[in-house]
């Protein structure tokens, strides 16, 4: 699934071909994502302003409003040229000046494209969404702030994004191991020194990331239809019953919410 550097990545990757150009068209093959998709005439014609990241959401600006893109569980974004041959999960082109074109390839149709006239930030997917993991407000304060009196694990407030947006399992684990903290603690009995410290454990991790990220997309947007993974190294997560890498101790795995957590006994407490 594609978690937040992925969507970063994209957007830096898409962002200098399709920022200033004009939507001249589209091919929309399959209008039946996660939700219809509905294009509105009046788009053609409309300018890119930008292209923005909000959570796991591309906002691309436009005259108008905004095109909200969401890749959902297997979707892809790739740039390609207009009339370029279009494979069978190749559902929506969104085509500028004519020439280059915008497709999203998505085997199992969870993506979504909306169109938002106005404001983007009061799109209904959008409002509720808590803090970004990379913006200032993003912090050891705001963290101990809003788990005050809960006892929920650690780990879910982390992945909860009316908390934080775009912190998914993997990057939970990592991070929880990166600031030492036992993922099923109390979320309401870490102090704020502890806070501050998985809350820049949450950025490195994510930039992190993004960095190698960065290196895969090129190869992705120039051939066709390949999909860039990220190498990064991880330090738990996957790694159940193997050694940890800092002091040698087997790794150790529970479920929390249903999903796969793996901490160090040792360097996690
Ligand atoms: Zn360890």
């Amino acid at each position: 699934m594609p978690e937040l550097p992925e969507v970063e990545t994209t957007r830096r990757g898409i962002e200098p071909s399709i920022s200033g150009r004009r939507i001249s068209g589209w091919q929309l093959r399959q209008p039946r994502l996660r939700w219809p998709v509905e294009l509105p005439d009046r788009l053609r014609g409309e300018r890119v302003h930008r292209v923005l990241r909000r959570a796991k959401y591309l906002i691309l600006e436009i005259d108008s409003g905004a095109l909200i893109v969401h890749l959902g569980m297997s979707g892809s974004l790739q740039l390609t040229n207009v009339g370029a041959p279009a494979g069978r999960h190749d559902h929506v082109d969104l085509e500028f000046d004519g020439r280059r074109a915008l497709r999203l390839t998505d085997p199992r149709r969870f993506g979504s494209i909306h169109y938002h006239e106005g404001d983007w930030r009061t799109h209904w997917l959008i409002r509720g969404l808590g803090v970004e993991p990379l913006d200032a407000a993003f912090s050891g304060a705001h963290l101990h702030s809003v788990s005050r009196g809960r006892r929920v694990a650690v780990k879910l407030l982390l992945m909860d994004a009316a908390v934080v947006v775009g912190v998914g399992n993997i990057y939970a684990n990592e991070s929880l191991f990166r600031a030492g903290i036992r993922p099923r603690h109390a979320a309401g009995r870490i102090p704020l020194d502890r806070y501050a410290a998985l809350a820049e454990s949450v950025r490195v991790v994510l930039r992190e990331a993004i960095d190698q990220g960065g290196t895969t997309l090129r190869d992705f947007v120039d051939e066709s239809g390949r999909r860039g993974y990220f190498s990064q190294s991880l330090n738990v997560y996957g790694r159940e019953g193997l050694p940890c890498y800092r002091c040698g101790s087997v790794l150790k795995g529970l479920r929390l919410g249903q999903r796969a957590t793996v901490y160090c006994p040792n360097c996690q407490r």
